[in-house]
């Protein structure tokens, strides 16, 4: 593109809009946000898919917007209930910033939803993505989103390892302004669908004939390596409850959530004491990935012991329990919590 003259460059931007755009309207996937122009309903989507899965989100999304199907009823809830609703999709932050900006907007705003990406940058935990993507689906206006779908595509396009600032101009530039929702959901399910970060699908890609890498672009920057980690949690139950622990209000990751209580490696194997207690007993053993960790899971039943510092949950009571996705993970497993919820059973 950066050889290109102006008028060459028009005439690229024009077949590459086209291309994107009829490729999309015949194969985008239907996604339930896709269905809709409300601004909290798309919000919404946008908030969960932000290092989420596609799929994971399906489930949740429909289960969340049934316990809070308006900005107002988000609004008015409990942040411990807004975070259960959250519980399993991870980055808790995300659902601590939606439940804050619902509530600038119901009470500084009088419920009107901002419908400029300027203006919504001013809400918690929206940035310029987000206000991009927001703006341009449920408002049509004509501003460019960059993710690391869009970045990938346009990187290969170009044929250039392009800055984040000519990421955004590039992609500014490339907008269909008549469709700029549309524009930006098709250039990210090109990302996400046909030119993935390994092994792109460019002999079925729409954007071949402008594409200068071809699969070819070597993009700078390695993915860290992943770290392997051990940890151990005891599960304790009695007359159908089951003792949680709350995590600090300054945790950083995750804070005020219940999780099962954390031990040592060495009061698994023998209590803290030098002699084996035969109460001890490794109950299963499971996989958990988080960012650049993963980590293997024990779960050990333990004697309970008198000065356990935890508060006891009735089993059915657990589904409304603000819990750490580890730990729904955990009572799944153990049969305490149901394998799935009925959104999450859905085909996707
Ligand atoms: S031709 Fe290949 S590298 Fe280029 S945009 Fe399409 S899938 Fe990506």
């Amino acid at each position: 593109m950066a050889q290109h003259s102006s008028a060459q460059d028009s005439e690229f931007a024009q077949a590459f809009r086209h291309q994107v755009l009829a490729w999309y309207d015949l194969h985008a996937r239907r996604l339930p946000w896709r269905e809709t122009h409300d601004p909290y309903r798309i919000w919404l989507s946008e908030i969960m898919l932000q290092q989420t899965r596609v799929a994971a989100v399906i489930a949740h999304y429909e289960e969340f917007l049934r316990r809070f199907p308006t900005l107002q009823k988000l609004a008015s809830a409990r942040e411990s209930s807004v975070l259960a609703a959250w519980s399993g999709l991870g980055y808790y932050r995300r659902a601590r910033m939606l439940h804050a900006a619902a509530k600038v907007i119901v009470k500084e705003r009088d419920g009107t939803f901002p419908n400029s990406a300027k203006e919504l940058q001013h809400l918690p935990g929206i940035g310029r993505y987000t206000s991009a993507a927001i703006a341009s689906i449920a408002f049509r206006e004509p501003v460019a989103v960059v993710d690391g779908n869009v970045e990938r595509v346009l990187q290969r396009v170009s044929g250039r390892n392009l800055s984040q600032s000519q990421l955004w101009t590039c992609a500014q530039a490339m907008l269909d302004s008549s469709r700029p929702g549309d524009f930006n959901q098709a250039v990210m399910e090109l990302g996400a669908t046909v030119c993935t970060p390994r092994n792109p699908g460019c002999l079925t890609c729409p954007v071949v004939n402008v594409c200068a890498a071809r699969g070819e672009l070597q993009i700078t920057g390695k993915a860290a390596p992943q770290q392997k980690r051990t940890i151990h949690y005891t599960l304790h139950q009695q007359d159908g409850k089951v003792c949680l622990v709350r995590r600090a209000k300054d945790a950083t990751l995750m804070p005020d959530m219940w999780e099962l209580p954390q031990i040592s490696p060495a009061s698994s194997q023998n209590n803290g004491s030098r002699t084996r207690i035969p109460d001890v007993r490794l109950l299963f053993t499971l996989r958990h990935s988080i960012t650049v960790t993963d980590y293997t899971v024990r779960v050990w039943r333990l004697p309970a012991s008198p000065d356990l510092a935890g508060k006891w949950f009735r089993a059915e009571r657990l589904p409304q329990v603000a819990l750490t996705g580890l730990t729904r993970k955990i009572l799944r497993k153990a049969k305490i919590l149901p394998l799935k919820t009925p959104s999450e059973s859905k085909p996707v």
